[in-house]
């Protein structure tokens, strides 16, 4: 029987698909994927597998920290954030929850491009994209192109519970914030700060960044979040991959997902829930993000992503420069790192 046979816990560190990859849990092949070449049930099979009151969470403060340049203070954020989730995963908070409060925290902080730490577009607007989903109940809610709001994720959580629809962009996903009272930056001429490893001599050569999260809660509930102010001097209307259900972010029940790298790429690659649904077809999780991101590379981007399964496996690969990043399970310690 190979059902609870991989328990050997530990990190490690290889290089894979050209690019940084790493797995915090219990093995390199999840338990699941030898019952799929096995029985070909998979479904049934996790049901089996799937190991009550394990936690998992990994966060990233996006793919693009550029080599040389110092991110102690990201680090340090993420570590903090990281710990204070792991708190509340923990104490029975549900996955949906705790990645809310992740990617509100990555916003509002100001250090990361989003949020507060985004860049005007074009024509000299910050617009912003995030979204959020519900892997049990694959509910999702997402705003794009949406103008001065303190907590975008916040707005798109809005959109899932308080309306039918999944996504709300520009005027319409302004309006909809207003009327339901979410947050607004109070002077947008005053709010928005550059980003830690970005100055104002450069921002024209950082192309990109993202905050996003997913987690694995005691109860079997996975869930991710995504934002961001996009790629630097995007054109008005611009919208990437992490507004997207499917390509920036995804969760069902065997996994959740969320990509941070150039969007139009990932969109182009088909993101996270490409990974999704290799992973669900039983090919391993490091082979199921290593080819959609080997996809992105061939397409002429760069990409990162954060990735927890029901069996509390965390994987954070990335062929980018780097990518800011922490994780923290049951069955592991916390780790941060930005580059390999
Ligand atoms: N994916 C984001 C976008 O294209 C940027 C990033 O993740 O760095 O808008």
């Amino acid at each position: 029987m190979l059902l609870f046979e991989a328990k050997a816990v530990g990190i490690r560190l290889t290089s894979i698909h050209s690019l940084h990859y790493v797995v915090y849990g219990p093995s390199e092949r999840p338990a699941e994927s030898h019952v799929a070449e096995e029985n070909g049930h998979r479904q049934r099979a996790l049901a089996m597998t799937s190991t009550k009151k394990q936690f998992a969470l990994a966060l990233h403060g996006g793919a693009g920290p550029v080599a040389g340049r110092d991110y102690a203070v990201t680090e340090q954020h993420l570590a903090k954030l990281a710990r204070e989730c792991e708190s509340g995963l923990k104490s029975g908070r549900s996955a949906l929850d705790v990645v809310e409060h992740a990617v509100t925290e990555l916003e509002v902080c100001g250090l990361y491009v989003a949020g507060r730490g985004s860049a005007p577009n074009s024509a000299g607007h910050v617009e912003l994209d995030a979204s959020i989903m519900d892997g049990r109940s694959r509910e999702a809610g997402a705003v794009a192109a949406l103008r001065d709001f303190v907590s975008p994720v916040q707005v798109a959580r809005g959109v899932m519970e308080k309306t039918p629809h999944v996504m709300l962009a520009g005027h319409g996903a302004l309006e909809f914030g207003r009327a339901n009272g979410f947050a607004e930056v109070p002077d947008p001429t005053d709010y928005y700060t550059l980003p830690v490893g970005v100055t104002s001599d450069d921002i024209q050569d950082i192309a990109h960044g993202t905050v996003g999260a997913v987690a694995l809660d005691t109860s079997g509930g996975l869930a991710a979040a995504t934002s961001t102010g996009g790629t630097f001097g995007k054109l008005h209307g611009r919208i990437g991959d992490t507004p997207l259900i499917g390509p920036g972010t995804w969760a069902d029940d065997n996994i959740a997902i969320s990509c941070t790298g150039t969007g139009e790429h990932i969109i182009r690659a088909g993101g996270a829930a490409a990974i999704a649904f290799r992973y669900r077809s039983g090919i391993a999780l490091h082979d199921a993000i290593g080819e959609m991101l080997d996809e992105v590379k061939r397409l002429g981007g760069d990409a990162g992503v954060v990735a927890v399964t029901r069996n509390a496996e965390i994987a954070m690969p990335y062929n980018s420069d780097g990518m800011k990043r922490a994780a923290v399970s049951t069955a592991a310690q916390l780790v941060v790192a930005t580059f390999a």
